[in-house]
């Protein structure tokens, strides 16, 4: 049983067949999965999902697959983190962290989109998989193309965090860098593609690629209890990430999943590259292209091309934007990693200084529900943080050594241990 229709032109409206094809022939408008709702409202419903294995494909009639899932079949249903700490630190009332930063096998949530895409390339009899890359989808796309039996080919900036090329190449993939930004990386795999008869899951798999990310709304609602946060605040590369959050939301109230909600969508970029934030502030009609320069190097996309698609989702849902500086972004990784102990990366870091600015202007009340995105693991991007934390105080393995260094650190009145111990060194 197929619960999707085929593909539908997003703006034009014509109809193609379930095929890996991504612009419509007529207005080069980008296609989009659409589904038979009817038919899934017969088998989907709170009790039948309760029912299944805590993973994305709990969700299987509302993602683009035909047969059962063939790769990523453990990836998903990362927790939802009543986060307290940072609440109070914010000064909000009831915020969530949504942790994509443990998502399984690659610590992002691009291991979503990665297993949809795979195994709908799987359905379509693909041998060799490629992928453009800002890096975590490099990472997901190596690691789930191993383990599916796929050879694949990724092509990434060549100045990548270290972590994200070895959290590639150890799996054995072909790894190209190449000498430019993503959006040239992007330029020359549009044209690869054309050429080689691989599934690029970024280019002809997108349609199917992009619907994984439905599935992190999808678990935000389960998890909250089948309810919709007044707020959710979603980084933004691309902007498809923050498109499909709120697809997901439309399809569960449209299944009766959830009640009929007036959530309002957020997008955070870096200052460093901000096409959609600034698109936003300024009620641009269309984006302006930019010239990536951040540290938030996963969401360097300077033409992304949901982008104004985003724009759109967050006039309508009543949202808004803004983008974070540099220094910004390691504040916000260390204020995530101080209060609830999680260390995201850069993307990440973004989002909780985005979240920031948003309730100080007002644009997130207070005292209404909100759930922020953290999408990627800080283990990838230590050195955007690897000066501005402490340093570990050594000393020798003597008792005497280390009740000195106590009696320094207790004798710290207003510091905890981290001052005391920076301290100690000074005065040594
Ligand atoms: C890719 C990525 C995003 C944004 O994805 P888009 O769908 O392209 O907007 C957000 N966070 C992290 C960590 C990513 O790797
Ligand atoms: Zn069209």
């Amino acid at each position: 049983m197929s619960y999707i229709k085929g593909l539908v032109c997003k703006e034009c409206g014509d109809d193609y067949p379930k095929e890996p094809l991504h612009v419509c022939e007529f207005c080069f408008g980008p296609l989009e999965v659409s589904y038979n709702y009817d038919e899934i409202s017969k088998s989907l419903n709170r009790e039948s999902i309760e029912k299944r294995d805590h993973n994305l494909w709990r969700y299987a009639e509302l993602l683009p697959i035909d047969e059962p899932p063939l790769i990523g079949k453990e990836v998903g249903f990362t927790p939802l983190i009543k986060a307290d700490n940072i609440a109070d630190a914010l000064g909000l009332k009831e915020l969530y962290v949504k942790n994509d930063s443990v998502c399984f096998p690659t610590l992002s949530f691009k291991d979503r989109v990665v297993s949809v895409a795979l195994s709908k390339a799987k359905e379509f009899r693909f041998n060799t998989v490629a992928c453009a890359s800002t890096g975590n989808l490099a990472n997901a796309v190596s690691s789930l193309s191993t383990s599916g039996n796929l050879e694949s080919f990724i092509f990434i900036p060549y100045d990548l965090e270290m972590p994200k090329i070895v959290g590639s190449t150890v799996y054995g993939t072909n790894l190209i860098g190449i000498n430019g930004s993503y959006d040239d990386v992007n330029r020359l795999c549009s044209e690869i593609a054309g050429k080689f008869g691989w599934g690029f899951v970024n280019i002809n798999l997108r349609p199917y690629y992009a619907e994984g990310s439905k599935s992190l709304g999808f678990e935000i609602m389960e998890q909250l209890g089948w309810r919709v946060p007044q707020h959710i605040v979603v980084p933004m590369a691309s902007g498809s990430l923050l498109t499909k959050i709120w697809k997901s939301i439309k399809e569960f109230e449209k299944l009766g999943l959830v009640d009929i909600s007036e959530t309002k969508i957020h997008g955070a970029q870096a200052t460093g590259c901000s096409p959609i934030s600034t698109a936003v502030k300024n009620d641009w009609e269309i984006f302006k292209p930019q010239k990536a320069n951040t540290i938030a190097k996963s969401l360097a996309i300077g033409t992304p091309a949901d982008g104004f698609y985003a724009m759109s989702v967050i006039k309508e849902s009543g949202g808004w934007s803004d983008d974070a500086t540099d220094e910004e972004i390691v504040d916000g990784i260390k204020l995530l990693a101080e209060t609830e102990g999680i260390f995201t990366e850069t993307a990440g870091g973004v989002t909780i200084a985005v979240a920031k600015k948003l309730i100080d202007e007002g644009y997130i009340p207070r005292n209404e529900s909100v759930v922020v995105c953290i999408t990627g693991n800080g283990l990838k991007t230590q050195d955007a943080v690897e000066n501005s934390v402490s340093k570990p105080e050594i000393i020798d393995p003597n008792l005497d050594e280390f009740e000195e260094l106590y009696k320094t650190i207790k004798s710290n009145d207003q510091g905890g241990i981290h001052d005391a111990v920076s301290k100690n060194t000074h005065t040594a």
